[in-house]
């Protein structure tokens, strides 16, 4: 844990969250100001920087699996958009490795904004 850090205090429960899945290896919850009307992050329980750090098989496999199984709960049988934002000029604000997981409007095609 990194004291310091907004998503690793939130897995420890120091901060609220809507939490809607966890395992030993992710939390998923909420985003607090969704750019849809499903918007979830899916977070390493581990203090990850970005994907520049991610060099853990077993726990990106994990993530990318559990991507569609999570969307599927969420009811977003017509799809689905990922999103992950690495450094500063990336668009990361939140420096805890996170997959965002988004979908339940009509997202359009080519679409890279959020
Ligand atoms: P990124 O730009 O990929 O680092 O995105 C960070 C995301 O974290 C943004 O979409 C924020 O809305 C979201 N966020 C920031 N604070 C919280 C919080 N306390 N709970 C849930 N999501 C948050
Ligand atoms: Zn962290």
């Amino acid at each position: 844990m990194n004291t310091d850090c907004l998503f690793c205090k939130i897995i420890a429960g120091k901060l609220p969250s809507e939490q809607v899945y966890s395992d030993e290896k992710v939390v998923v919850f909420k985003d607090i100001n969704p750019k849809a009307p499903i918007h979830l992050l899916i977070v390493p329980r581990t203090h990850i920087i970005s994907l520049n750090e991610l060099d853990d098989d077993d726990l990106t496999v994990h993530m990318m699996q559990l991507l569609p199984k999570l969307a599927k709960d969420q009811g977003l049988n017509g799809g689905f958009r990922t999103v992950i934002n690495t450094g500063p000029a990336g668009g990361q604000i939140v420096f805890h490795f996170h997959i965002h997981l988004l979908g339940g409007g009509n997202l359009g095609g080519a679409g890279f904004a959020m």
